[in-house]
């Protein structure tokens, strides 16, 4: 019997852009060049290879790296090794995918359509597809993490974000999706079957962990969230030094709801009311959080005496157990105030898994498919009529993504090669 575990195979692929097929064939012939095109490829990018955790030697491939030719499909794959640690790189050319024989053409259209909203049954009937050849397509990508993947186009880690949870379904059972996100980026998106806040924990520390190993000193400033309670327990305790907000759109949405028993226009002042003072306290800078702390009491009153006492003392209390959260908004003028562009991930998120049945699928990886989604919301260019024509969200955010070619861009960003 074996006795020493079997060490994981860490994937080295890197795929590199060779411009076009015939650069690819005619350099296969010249060791000298085709090392030499790869070396610039990756002193363009930036980025580090995955040598083995003892070698200091280099860190690149030098030309005196030996080479060994195997074939995939009818392509001939170059596999490079550095000479220090003997780690191989296997070298991809941009017109191949890993381990798929599967055109990145239709490789990217069909992702294109998904992302658009196209069913999978669909997608699959126009590129001649099978539907779990695209599901799988997904959830390969999505075996890297979100942070590499950002922190790769250059993006700091959030100082600041936003945290929310969807509530889905996977067949009959209800699922949750705790997310992280960063103005037009998804920076998490996790899968728990459970609501509770050690489920939720076990999520958010998926990002933690990754988000530490890219730097070790990253610190939590400030997050705002809509105030679920497993949400906001799981992040104190994940980052207990970050400041907890409460979304003010959202308060602005739920306090209809706390009047109840009383003649809508009377309802619709008390909102119009509510909206004006959260407005004022957070345009005075100074002096807003006293302000604020005052004009609630004024407002719980205002509502005891249009709407009856128990009205009023429903939102006395709920002031109560809110207020701290924005407060904390209101005291750090880089607290995020809305938690609309996260509403507006989710709702991007969830038109995709309505689309793509096979989320429903009790034996995928709905870990690594959802974070495969992920990626194509962070790196498909908006359309030419949106507001950020031709850019991708971590483009917005002020990141650079490798090529011109978003697809390219997700097959490089996502290469297991790099450290
Ligand atoms: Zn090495």
């Amino acid at each position: 019997m074996r006795k020493t575990a079997k060490r994981p195979r860490h994937n080295r692929t890197i795929t590199v852009d060779f411009h076009d097929e015939a650069t690819y064939f005619q350099l296969l012939d010249d060791g000298k060049a085709f090392v030499e095109l790869v070396l610039a490829f990756l002193l363009a990018l930036g980025f580090q290879l995955r040598h083995k955790a003892t070698c200091h030697g280099g860190g690149c491939l030098t030309r005196h790296s030996h080479y060994v030719r195997v074939r995939l499909g009818k392509v001939t794959i170059w596999r490079l090794q550095c000479t220090t640690c003997r780690a191989v790189f296997t070298i991809l050319p941009h017109f191949v995918l890993r381990y798929r024989p599967m055109r990145p053409e239709v490789a990217r259209d069909a992702l294109l359509a998904t992302h658009g909203g196209l069913s999978l049954e669909l997608c699959a009937a126009i590129h001649h597809l099978s539907p779990m050849a695209l599901y799988r397509l997904v959830c390969a990508f999505g075996r890297q993490s979100l942070v590499t993947v950002l922190t790769r186009c250059g993006l700091p880690l959030p100082v600041y974000f936003l945290a929310d949870e969807k509530h889905t379904h996977c067949l009959t059972d209800r699922v949750y999706l705790p997310t992280i996100v960063r103005g037009r980026v998804l920076w998490h998106l996790g899968y728990t079957e459970d609501a509770s806040a050690v489920a939720f924990t076990k999520s958010h520390q998926e990002f933690q962990r990754a988000a530490l190993q890219q730097a070790p000193t990253y610190r939590v400033r400030g997050i705002l969230t809509d105030g679920f309670d497993s949400t906001t327990k799981s992040l104190c305790t994940l980052f207990p030094g970050a400041r907890l907000g409460n979304c003010l759109r959202h308060a602005l949405t739920k306090l209809p709801k706390k009047l109840v028993a009383i003649a809508s226009p009377v309802r619709q002042a008390l909102r119009t009311q509510f909206h004006t003072l959260l407005h004022r306290a957070r345009q005075r800078k100074g002096l807003r959080v006293f302000a604020l702390g005052q004009r609630l009491r004024h407002f719980a009153n205002d509502v005891a005496r249009a709407a009856g006492k128990a009205n009023g003392e429903r939102v006395r209390r709920w002031f109560q157990d809110k207020k701290a959260g924005w407060y904390a908004v209101l005291e750090d003028p880089q607290m995020l105030v809305t938690s609309t562009l996260l509403d507006q991930a989710h709702n991007a998120i969830k038109r995709k898994l309505f689309a793509m049945k096979g989320f429903h699928h009790p034996g995928g990886s709905q870990q690594a498919f959802l974070t495969g989604l992920a990626h194509l919301y962070n790196l498909v260019p908006y359309q030419r009529r949106a507001k950020h024509a031709g850019q991708c969200g971590a483009e917005v955010e002020g990141g650079k993504v490798p090529t011109q070619d978003w697809f390219l861009n997700l097959q490089i960003l996502t290469s297991g090669g790099f450290r």
